[in-house]
């Protein structure tokens, strides 16, 4: 499906694309480092945005990865990207690719700053602010004025699994539409969040969609190659490259509402069912154990729906979220 029609393109009056001071030519990727500050140990600290401008116009879709530092199913998919050369294939308009936004949380394993803050809720940034507000104003100031569509690609908590899943806002219909040729099975409704990458593109009026797959620190085939299609089928949709033609065709849902079902006791916890599983409301998803082999408890689920995501974690504390149901839903494919 063609959503070409949809975008008018900023960059065709644009007569030079500026970004960061740099001029970028037409037909050939420049690499970019945007200065983010410094470490306390004085060395200094760059964001890479990789860009490429064909000579043809057409929209500018931004691709960025790393907002959160250890989320790094998300900075594979967009460095794969890069590497995979997908971008020599690019018919018109511009690709702007940032693999890494928070270079500081990625050196220290963390999805945060030095000082704790989110860079997702720190959006749009202030020249003066901390440094999580510092890092979320390179994009609000130096790249969003230049896209049109933004993908911003996540992955879940520390032992927390995601099975891949678009999240956008419901009354963004480019959003809503870019979210259903993406080929992911789940497409998770979800408002706005404050001080949010998505909320700070909204207020542009760039409409983005939020991709999460896996889990924070390990790798996960599954997300990544997921994720790499997102890429390939939105610019393919907006006409800026051939379509995958060998592409299996991918059913998909709208998760209206989700719930989690969490652990009625404490102990070490075996699941059975997994992320992308159907449940219906009464079946067994796991097992909590004492550690003594004196006493098991199944996990018993309380919805129909999709396990959209489940906890990885081996030992699991009372009340601990275990498995992220989406009970109310809808089959668009
Ligand atoms: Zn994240």
């Amino acid at each position: 499906m063609s959503l070409n029609h949809l975008i008018i393109p900023k960059l065709l009056q644009e007569t030079e694309l500026i970004i960061d001071g740099e001029i970028i030519g037409k037909d050939r990727m420049q690499v970019l480092r945007i200065n983010a500050g410094k470490l306390a140990s004085d060395n200094k600290i760059n964001v890479f945005a990789h860009v490429l401008q064909a000579s043809k116009p057409g929209p500018s879709v931004l691709i960025l990865g790393g907002v959160h530092g250890n989320e790094i199913n998300g900075i594979e998919i967009v460095r794969r990207s890069i590497e995979h050369n997908i971008y020599d294939k690019l018919k018109c308009g511009t690709a702007v690719i940032i693999p890494l936004l928070n270079v500081y949380g990625f050196i220290n394993f963390s999805r945060d700053v030095p000082d704790g803050k989110d860079v997702n809720r720190s959006f749009p940034g202030h020249i003066n602010g901390s440094l999580a507000s510092r890092v979320a104003r390179i994009l609000t100031k130096k790249i969003l004025p230049h896209v049109d569509i933004a993908i911003d690609f996540h992955t879940g908590g520390e032992a927390r699994y995601n099975y891949p899943q678009i999240r956008y806002t419901k009354q963004d219909i480019i959003a809503s539409k870019i979210a259903s040729v993406t080929g992911v099975k789940y497409l998770l409704e979800q408002p706005l969040i404050a001080h949010s990458f998505r909320k700070a593109a909204s207020d542009m009026k760039v409409p983005a969609i939020v991709y999460e797959g896996g889990e924070s620190i390990r790798m996960d085939r599954l997300s990544i190659d997921k994720g790499l299609g997102v890429i390939t089928n939105v610019l393919a949709s907006l006409d800026m490259m051939d379509m995958d033609q060998n592409q299996e065709p991918q059913e998909q849902f709208i998760i209206h509402k989700s719930s989690w079902d969490r652990a009625s006791v404490p102990g070490i916890f075996i699941w059975e069912k997994k992320s992308g599983d159907f449940v219906h409301k009464g079946d067994k998803l796991g097992e909590i154990k004492d550690p003594y082999g004196l006493r098991t408890i199944d996990v018993i689920s309380s919805y129909t729906g999709h396990i959209i995501g489940h906890n990885n974690a081996s030992v699991v504390s009372l009340g601990d979220a275990l498995f992220h149901i989406g009970h109310e839903f809808t089959k668009i494919v």
